[in-house]
């Protein structure tokens, strides 16, 4: 067993090299790409059940890197948190945000807000609220079309300067929606303590709904929690008809998902609502 235990260890060493060559490789194409304008936001909808409306779009970040191919937030968001690139990254996605925004809003396209995803970094390291002031002065947008979704770990660490951000954002008119809810391990008393609109249903606990027993209880919880202290709910990662009609009966107000639609460029995104919304 010891022979083994040791060419475990030549066998694996080689591994963590090229895990970390690759790494290398990332994050040096990742600073080349920030420098170089190098993403795409998309925009996936998110479908109002009563009025069948477009509630509003969620805005994703697309990286098609020349060398190394697509690569996904799930990968260079991390990338860009330990190399203290994160808040240089949401500054982007917030700016292109609001440009894509003024635009529709000039179009004429029936839409209630974009969604911006910002990193929970961010409320440690950057200046969210100057930056956002800043960025609808620049592009002469309401605050009401701009809704942010942060995560529970935006304020595990500090719940006192996580409140006084979001209280500030609040007070321009910035929506807030709470992310991946019930995925994380904090006390539900932030609802109530934070100035907190809308939650999002984690798509984990929609996939396997309604089978899943345990999974549509909660669902139906997080239903009932939403409605009982006046928040918003989106149900996210909806993909088959039958996720829609478990959540439609239990009346979640907003879909998002593959059901509707996948995250699409914006021109896309544009055909999208205009179908949608004038049939
Ligand atoms: P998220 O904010 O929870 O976004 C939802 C993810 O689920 C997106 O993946 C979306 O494309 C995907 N999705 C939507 N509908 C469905 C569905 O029906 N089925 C399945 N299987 N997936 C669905 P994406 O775009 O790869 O983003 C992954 C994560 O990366 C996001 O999770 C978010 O945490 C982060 N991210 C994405 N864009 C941005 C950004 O612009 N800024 C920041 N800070 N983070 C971002
Ligand atoms: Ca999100
Ligand atoms: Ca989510
Ligand atoms: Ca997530």
């Amino acid at each position: 067993s010891k022979e083994l235990g040791r060419n475990a260890f030549h066998l694996y060493k080689p591994v963590m090299n090229t895990r970390s060559l690759e790494r290398l490789a990332l994050e040096t194409h990742f600073k080349k790409a920030l420098r170089t304008d190098a993403f795409e936001l998309f925009y996936q909808p998110k479908i109002n059940i009563n009025s069948n409306q477009i509630a509003g779009v969620e805005a994703l970040i697309r990286w098609q890197c020349n060398e190394l191919g697509a690569i996904s937030p799930a990968q260079f968001i991390p990338i860009a948190e330990s190399l203290g690139l994160i808040v240089e990254l949401d500054l982007w996605v917030i700016n292109r945000a609001c440009q894509q925004v003024q635009l529709w809003i000039a179009q004429d396209i029936p839409f209630e807000h974009v969604a911006i995803n910002i990193s929970a970094l961010h409320f440690s390291q950057g200046n969210l609220v100057l930056a956002i002031k800043n960025v609808l002065l620049q592009w002469q947008i309401p605050a009401n079309r701009i809704e942010i979704e942060i995560t529970e770990s935006s304020f595990i660490c500090s719940l006192s300067e996580a409140k006084s951000v979001l209280e500030e954002l609040n007070e321009l008119g910035i929506k807030i929606a709470l992310d991946d809810f019930g995925t994380g391990f904090s006390a539900l008393s932030y609802l109530t303590q934070l100035p907190i609109n809308t939650l999002k249903i984690d798509a984990s606990f929609i996939a396997n709904i309604p089978e899943e027993y345990g999974n549509s209880q909660i669902v139906s919880a997080i239903i009932a929690l939403a409605k009982s202290l006046h928040l918003g709910l989106v149900a996210e990662g909806v993909e088959q008809e039958k996720q829609l009609h478990f959540l439609k009966q239990l009346q979640c107000p907003v879909i998002q998902g593959y059901f509707f639609s996948e995250p699409l460029t914006a021109h896309e995104c544009t055909a999208f609502i205009k179908q949608y919304n004038h049939p």
